[in-house]
């Protein structure tokens, strides 16, 4: 990317996974200067923070555990709960028993907060519209109305940037590789339901989708060359 370098610190949420690891990329190729944080919410796969602290350390990118384990105390879901078995297939007219209520909004607001304290405006989120499961709190018109309420609550001006918003999950495999991370997205990242690195499971709704993109971006790739 040629883009100029804008002169000011980001912060991303990050979890070690395809979308925020190409968010992490994204936001080094357009601030002068990128922290990161994760949280921890009793998520059944504690590994998840582990492999987003090696990425993290790889990018040279300062990196922070919130622990936000309330979250599992009071929502059941099948993230935390390691007796519920996830849903393969979304169920008609309802959200997976992977869905956490208002969990990015927690997560952006906790961001927020610990930029207010460093002095920073710019945050980062890997939340797309165009995800499989249609989460609420992923849509942009929510992302638009948290920055308006966390501006409004700390008086101050953050800028909420959701670069893949509009990409599908073969859309965020060409971003990567336009970033030049193709490879570390592809075997570094975590984003298994099932907790294993890289290819993952091969079953999983978050494996499904992430191969079905890649399988989509590759042949798009093999066409154009
Ligand atoms: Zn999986």
């Amino acid at each position: 990317m040629t883009n100029k370098k804008l002169q000011e610190t980001a912060l991303v949420c990050f979890s070690g996974g395809q979308d925020s690891t190409t968010c992490l990329y994204w936001a080094l190729s357009r601030f002068e200067s990128v922290q990161a944080v994760s949280f921890v919410y009793g998520q059944k796969h504690a590994l998840e923070v582990e492999v987003a602290r090696r990425i993290a350390e790889r990018a040279q990118v300062p990196f922070e555990v919130l622990d936000l384990s309330l979250l599992s105390q009071l929502t059941d879901n099948a993230l935390t709960n390691p007796a519920m078995k996830m849903d393969e297939e979304q169920p008609a007219g309802s959200y997976p028993n992977t869905f956490v209520p208002g969990r990015n909004m927690i997560f952006l607001t906790f961001a927020a907060v610990l930029a207010f304290q460093r002095g920073i405006r710019h945050l980062v989120a890997g939340v797309s519209q165009a995800d499989f499961s249609g989460y609420p709190d992923c849509r942009d018109t929510f992302i638009r109305s948290l920055n308006v309420s966390l501006n409004l609550a700390m008086d101050t001006s953050f800028e909420i940037h959701t670069p893949l918003m509009r990409l599908d999950k073969e859309g965020v495999w060409a971003l990567s590789d336009e970033l030049g991370v193709f490879d570390v997205v592809r075997y570094e990242t975590l984003t298994c339901y099932n907790g294993i690195p890289g290819e993952g499971c091969g079953h999983c709704p978050a494996c499904n989708l992430r191969r079905h993109g890649l399988e989509r971006y590759l042949s798009r790739k093999k066409r154009t060359e």
